[in-house]
């Protein structure tokens, strides 16, 4: 334990991108399994913490076993849907170290890839581009496995030119959004420059080099922060809460920190506020070819981070998604303040003159409320929750016309706020804007102010 030499932590990967891009068969390609063909009509439906240890990663490629490589491995999260990444949050921030933006070759960026990369630029987080389902560019000539610029060499003139225009592309989109890009192999700085890597999760081409240029990002910018404990107190964030045969409600848990064990006492944030409760077991999935066995899960006694790990344990059925956990060391009472107020601390600017919006998360809301200031809109209120009548009524005494606003980001409406919003004299003063994109509220929202100047 301890010792001279630190422990580097695993770093954690995030997916993301838009629906159908390719996330979990790139995932299950850099695991090597294929859960995507059972998935049930292709949606994600386990979270699962997948840890690559760095033997498997460099020995993809003659290139990697050089490397001088001090991470033990990546941990990969499948993040069930959308919006998990900004429930997905640890110490105020993101809880993963980096992210994979997943984007289909063919079909360039969408509104969600647009959103993926807002909210990874919010939360500072370094990701790389993986160009997904370059197999499907017409007259591709696949190798299995083969790094990109191999197989891109065999290629002739017109795929070549293809696939030059489709990156170009991305390089363009990205530039509109503020953020230089070149293809990883042109990258001479990764600190300026974004890499983007063609991949084919498919054919397993490029799938070594998405992963020499994280490992690239991890060494360069992370080593400081990933030189954690691991042997102190667990710390980590609910992912999931899922009920299952013959368990009962458990959690689904990222360890990002330290070490929980079976018996100890751990905090969490539930519906009725911070609870603390005792660990009964803690599970781990097994192995692929082990599938069948009867008991789906492997019980351990202890986990350190970085890792997940299904947690049993009783009173879990009101837990929140994306509450910090935290195994209870010496001051009880400060740790349950502390994840109090973790799940309340937005970090966000108001103003005092401005609109009203509403999220789901504490990440969604930070992403929509600054995406709003980078476009100088100012924001009043900001709020995790369902719109209220509360919410209606006091857009409608913003003064300013413009901001008169109520915005909800992948938010429910109650019913007595919809019927408030369709009253002649509410519908008249106040604007909503609803949905589930940041992007389309925010170019919704200036759609409509343009008319209103105008
Ligand atoms: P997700 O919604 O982003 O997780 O996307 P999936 O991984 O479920 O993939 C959506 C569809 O695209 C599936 O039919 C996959 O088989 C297909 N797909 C994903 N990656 C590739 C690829 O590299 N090449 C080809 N040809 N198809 C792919
Ligand atoms: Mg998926």
């Amino acid at each position: 334990k301890g010792g001279e030499t630190p422990h580097i932590r695993t770093p954690i990967v995030c997916v993301l991108g838009h629906v159908d891009h390719g996330k979990t068969s790139l995932l299950d390609r850099i695991r090597g399994s294929s859960v995507v063909s059972g998935e049930a009509g292709a949606i994600t439906q386990h979270i699962g913490a997948t840890i690559v240890p760095i033997d498997s990663i460099t020995s993809m490629s003659g290139a990697m076993k050089n490397l001088n490589v001090s991470i033990p491995g990546l941990l990969f999260i499948d993040t069930p849907g959308h919006h998990a990444f900004t429930t997905l949050r640890a110490r105020g921030g993101a809880l993963a170290d980096m992210a994979i933006v997943v984007v289909d070759i063919t079909e360039g960026f969408q509104p969600q890839t647009i959103e993926a990369i807002q909210i990874l630029r919010n939360c500072k987080t370094p990701f790389v581009v993986a160009a997904t389902k370059l197999d499907r560019i017409p007259g591709w000539r696949k190798t299995e496995k083969s790094p990109f610029l191999k197989s891109f060499a065999g290629q002739n003139e017109r795929v070549i030119l293809l696939v030059e225009t489709k990156v170009y592309d991305i390089v363009a989109t990205l530039a509109e959004h503020g953020f230089s890009s070149e293809r990883f192999d042109r990258v001479t700085d990764f600190a300026r420059n974004l890499a983007i890597v063609p991949v084919s999760a498919h054919t397993g081409e490029g799938i070594s080099d998405l992963l020499m240029v994280l490992i690239g990002l991890s060494q360069r910018y992370m080593e400081e922060s990933l030189a954690l404990t691991v042997d102190g107190p667990g710390s980590g964030t609910v992912l999931e809460v899922k009920e299952e045969k013959g368990l009962g409600a458990t959690i689904d848990v990222i360890l990002f920190d330290g070490t929980i064990c079976v018996g100890d006492e751990i905090a969490i944030a539930t519906t009725t506020g911070v609870q603390t409760t005792k660990v009964r077991s803690l599970l781990q999935p097994r192995p692929m070819k082990e599938i069948l066995i009867e008991d789906r899960f492997l019980r351990v006694k202890e986990v350190a981070a970085a890792a997940g790990v299904k947690v049993s344990a009783p009173g879990l059925d009101q837990v929140i998604a994306g509450s910090p956990i935290k195994v209870i060391g010496d001051d009880p009472e400060e740790i349950k303040t502390s994840i109090a107020r973790e799940m309340t601390e937005i970090n966000v600017t108001l103003s005092p003159e401005g609109l009203i919006i509403k999220a789901d998360t504490i990440g969604a809301l930070e992403a929509l409320c600054k995406e709003l200031t980078a476009h100088e809109i100012p924001v009043m209120r900001a709020e995790v929750g369902q719109v209220s009548r509360h919410d209606v009524i006091e857009a409608e005494t913003i003064k300013n016309p413009l901001y008169r606003v109520l915005m909800a980001f992948n938010t429910p409406v109650l019913p007595d706020a919809q019927d408030l919003l369709h009253e002649p004299s509410y519908a008249e003063m106040v604007q909503f804007f609803t949905g589930n994109v940041i992007y389309h509220i925010l170019e919704d929202y200036l759609e409509w102010r343009n008319n209103l100047k105008r």
